[in-house]
């Protein structure tokens, strides 16, 4: 188990650590600025020391990170080694997600699905082509942005989520349970939702959004795609 520093300080770049395993395809840590792939969010990547981090994904118990290193040569448990983030990508990852949380509070449907990464997003809803109006999604998009509201994160036990239900926005990426906890993201008046990913500060520093296309993926997935513009 890692201890999870991008979910109190998604700001943090670097830091250092200890190494407490290697295998085949990467390294474990004590604690990590690196946010493995999920929730839709794709994982980090950057460096461990001398070593290039390809990818973060989760471990095999909860909490607990792979740090994806191709050549391991040299690295051992037990050393201290100095973590850094490829910080412009993880970044944008973080406007992204902030973006598609804002998306999720215009387009009044439910979310089947979604993805960020560093060139764009999208969200997949549940609704008729027909309703999604694209000049005015991006409209209402950067009016939320540049009236620049503050977001916060904070946990609630998973009793209080069964109690609301309505929590869980996205139907395909249900919250990471057995911890007894969840975390909620929330921007206040706008959006609130179960979310382990990482968001920026204020809507503000997500910067001029595009809606950049509008697609049907299927019968309940009607894709709408962002990028930064
Ligand atoms: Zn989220």
């Amino acid at each position: 188990m890692a201890e999870l520093l991008f979910r109190e300080d998604p700001y943090l770049r670097a830091c250092e650590a200890t190494v407490t395993a290697v295998h085949a395809g990467g390294v474990e840590l004590d604690r990590t600025i690196f946010y493995p792939l999920g929730g839709g969010q794709a994982g980090d990547t950057g460096r461990i020391g001398d070593w290039r981090v390809a990818n973060t994904v989760k471990g095999t118990s909860p909490d607990s990170v792979l740090h994806v290193v191709e050549n391991l040569e040299g690295v051992k448990a037990g050393m201290k080694v100095p973590l850094e983030l490829d910080w412009e990508r993880r970044h944008r990852l973080m406007r992204f997600h902030t973006a598609l949380h804002l998306l999720g509070a215009v387009v009044k449907a439910p979310v089947t699905g979604g993805r960020i990464a560093e060139d764009k997003a999208h969200l997949d809803f549940d609704v008729e082509m027909e309703k999604l109006a694209k000049d005015e999604i991006e409209t209402r998009l950067n009016h939320l942005i540049s009236s620049c509201y503050e977001t916060r994160a904070r946990w609630i036990t998973d009793a209080e989520l069964d109690a609301r239900p309505e929590l869980v926005k996205t139907m395909s990426v249900a919250p990471p349970r057995g911890e007894g906890r969840v975390r909620l993201v929330e921007i206040p008046g706008v959006d609130l939702q179960a979310c382990g990913g990482t968001h920026v500060r204020n809507t503000g520093e997500i910067g001029r959004l595009a809606v950049t296309r509008i697609r049907s993926e299927g019968k309940r997935n009607k894709r709408v795609t962002l990028a930064l513009a």
